[in-house]
């Protein structure tokens, strides 16, 4: 198993590359910003990319897909609840004050349990709402299993629920109800900020200890 994760763009937002060794098929997570760096990670792997995959819609994780579709013919992949949010990305970015460009078009709606495969891999999306209505993560089936939460759970800290569309009674029921039934070995790589462990989030996050 190939990962490389990339803080990508002015949030740093964790642009995560999957690759399997053997076949050289590979899956990139929220290609958020700096598409040159993205490709440059991927050349230097010898990977060919099958899907663009994102978490959710935020401007600073969806920014960079359009150079790196325009090199690779992989689909670009989005839960159907941030089609509006993907659609209107120079309107966030007004928001913020940065000035953005429109994304490319989506190629492929990403379903709860939906299993996508990847050479030997395999990676199955949870749909994770509250932070954004079409927020997902995304959990690896096989190899060292990896959990990649999106802005849905971070280190010690939770996404924020006051942007459009966010939900915090929702989210919090998400990480419990589909998130945290997982078991506490599984390791966590968050839309930002380091990596973690389930378990240790289960007892230390202060947004969700009971
Ligand atoms: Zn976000
Ligand atoms: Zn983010």
């Amino acid at each position: 198993m190939i990962q490389r994760i990339l803080p990508v763009g002015p949030l740093q937002c964790n642009c995560v590359i999957l690759g399997c060794d053997r076949t050289k098929e590979a899956v990139v997570i929220d290609p958020g910003a700096e598409p040159e760096r993205i490709l440059g990670a991927i050349a230097a792997e010898g990977l060919r990319p099958k899907y663009l995959l994102h978490t959710h819609a935020h401007f600073d994780h969806v920014c960079g897909t359009r150079g790196v579709r325009e090199k690779w013919e992989a689909p670009t992949c989005l839960h159907e609840g941030d089609v509006p949010l993907y659609k209107n990305v120079p309107m966030q970015g007004r928001f913020f004050g940065f000035q953005l460009e429109e994304t490319p078009p989506l190629e492929k709606l990403l379903e709860d349990e939906e299993i996508l495969s990847f050479g030997d891999y395999r990676l199955q999306t949870l749909h994770t709402p509250g932070h954004s209505p079409g927020s997902v993560s995304f959990k690896l089936l096989d190899g060292p299993e990896t959990l990649y939460s999106g802005d849905t759970l971070f280190f010690r800290s939770i996404g924020r629920s006051d942007l459009w569309g966010g939900d915090e009674g929702l989210l919090l029921k998400s990480i419990r109800e589909r998130l945290f039934v997982f078991e506490g070995e599984l390791e966590v790589v968050p839309g930002h900020g380091p990596v973690t462990r389930l378990g240790d989030e289960k007892k230390l996050n202060p947004f969700l200890r009971s």
